[in-house]
């Protein structure tokens, strides 16, 4: 099969090379001209594992391109895939489309022929509709069919969760005669590798399709802001979030994933997908007070970040160093956008700290998002930590985990740790003689008091 993929970011990049890698020819068209010129080198823009070798694979299988012209990408190919962004619109939340919405205009004027134009992008209910009348008005004389193939990808397991996904979902519209059994025939044999593996293929109407996305998200981050209430409560009432954590996620009606307390969620899909949920809601005179809710508990969650760690500090950070684990939203990305790190990094230095950042892929992306001054980039987290009064863990990485207590210790002039993470074990950091606060585990509240009393950084 023929496709093209408008878009070669995150989505748009990884849906590319593993469908080539299920035996597609897929033309990737990239607008944004650093992006185009990496992957015209053979360079991977965005930072995922294994994606470089998967796309190198696939180049030199003749199964995978990219460039910048459409009509070449569109040319024979049986299905038009559109994964450019879809940020919040300023100021209101709404989900911009204008990217969307340029991409299937630019694609209905390239098109040659028949093909289902799908949207893999996050969009709101009824954009689906939009856009077969915008295809339809452009060329009135055009055969083609829309579908709705919303994608679930995590970031840092994108390439995983895209080969062996939970399930795959696909909406078309009934409401044109033939319309949903052509598009769910070709989407059907482009997803055929999946279907041998039994991934769950669910077809549904354009608008639940689109819905699902933005439910799932919204479901996600409640999970997540739920679990931070929790977090909160066990510092109050001395229980340990980790095993009320746990003590819920093996009840199979709850699940024990996205139940890790935090700083409050980041990164480019939840905080614009529950915004938009919102939107969507009140534009149909729905309620959706449980999503309101989840915002409310994450906005003022990641507001009390900053004073969490003013407190571990001694009540100031003025002239203190304070070494930085982690800068992106999570693990195994570089991507920054939205990521808790911005808003404290800022605070930080604004309060008259010096701060010393390391992020394993996430530096080059912080740089334009976080102060000039005032913030040192480091080679490592060792090299974070030296002379630094405190250390603060803002993303999970792997091999922060693997430091030792002991050398951090020898490394630093204080001895305070914030892991807004929970990466390290507390008896381990006290044995090491650091003074380390986490998140809504039982020490936390009387280390803190006696810290205050103490003085810290020393
Ligand atoms: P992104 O910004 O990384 O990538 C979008 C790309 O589209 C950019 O490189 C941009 O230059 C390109 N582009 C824009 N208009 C174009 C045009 N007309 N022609 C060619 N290229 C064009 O965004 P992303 O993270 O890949 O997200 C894309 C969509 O997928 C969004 O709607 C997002 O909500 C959704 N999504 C993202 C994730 C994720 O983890 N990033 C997961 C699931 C869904």
């Amino acid at each position: 099969m023929r496709i093209a993929m408008i878009g070669g970011g995150y989505v748009g990049l990884v849906s590319a090379a593993c469908f080539a890698e299920f035996g597609s020819q897929v033309s990737v068209v990239e607008t944004h001209p650093g992006r185009l010129a990496a992957l015209s080198r053979g360079e991977i823009p965005i930072y995922e594992p294994g994606l470089d070798k998967l796309v190198a694979d696939n180049i030199e299988a003749g199964r995978l391109s990219f460039g910048s012209d459409l009509r070449a990408a569109v040319d024979g190919a049986e299905a038009i895939f559109i994964a450019v962004g879809t940020p919040p619109r300023n100021g209101d939340g709404h989900a911009d489309l204008t990217y969307v919405f340029a991409a299937a205009e630019q694609a209905a004027a390239a098109m040659s022929g028949y093909a289902v134009i799908v949207t893999k992008s996050t969009v709101p209910v009824g954009t689906g509709r939009r856009i077969a009348e915008l295809v339809a008005r452009v060329r009135p004389e055009l055969e083609f069919d829309v579908a709705s193939n919303p994608e679930f990808l995590r970031e840092g397991s994108a390439i995983a969760d895209f080969m062996r996904p939970d399930r795959v979902v696909i909406g078309t519209d009934a409401s044109r005669p033939g319309s949903a059994e052509r598009a769910q025939e070709i989407m059907r044999r482009l997803y055929r590798p999946l279907y041998l593996l039994e991934a769950p293929i669910l077809f549904t109407s354009l608008e639940s399709a689109e819905l699902i996305k933005y439910a799932a998200n919204s479901f996600l981050a409640m999970k997540i802001s739920f679990i931070n209430e929790m977090a909160d409560l066990c510092e109050r009432v001395g229980g340990d979030v980790h095993e009320v954590a746990r003590g819920i996620g093996m009840d199979g009606r709850i699940g024990s994933k996205f139940l890790h307390a935090g700083p409050g969620y980041g990164g480019s899909c939840f905080p614009k997908d529950t915004l938009a949920l919102m939107r969507i809601a009140q534009e149909a005179g729905a309620s959706s007070r449980l999503v309101e809710a989840t915002v409310q508990v994450n906005d003022a969650r990641k507001a009390s970040m900053a004073a969490r760690i003013m407190s571990a500090c001694g009540g100031s950070v003025r002239d203190k160093t304070v070494a930085v684990f982690g800068l992106t939203f999570k693990p195994e990305t570089d991507d920054m956008r939205d990521a808790p790190s911005i808003p404290i990094v800022h605070r930080l230095v604004e309060n008259g700290a010096q701060v010393r950042a390391f992020d394993p892929a996430g530096m080059e992306a912080a740089r334009p998002l976080l102060p000039e001054r005032g913030l040192t980039y480091c080679s490592d987290a060792l090299d974070a930590a030296t002379g630094a009064d405190a250390i603060l863990v803002l993303t999970e990485w792997n091999e922060f985990r693997a430091l030792s207590p002991e050398r951090l210790r020898e490394l630093m002039t204080g001895r305070v740790v914030i892991d807004l993470r929970n990466i390290y074990d507390p008896a381990a950091m006290q044995a090491a003689g650091l003074a380390y606060t986490s998140i809504g585990r039982p020490q936390h509240a009387a280390r803190i008091a006696s810290w205050q009393r103490s003085g810290t950084g020393d």
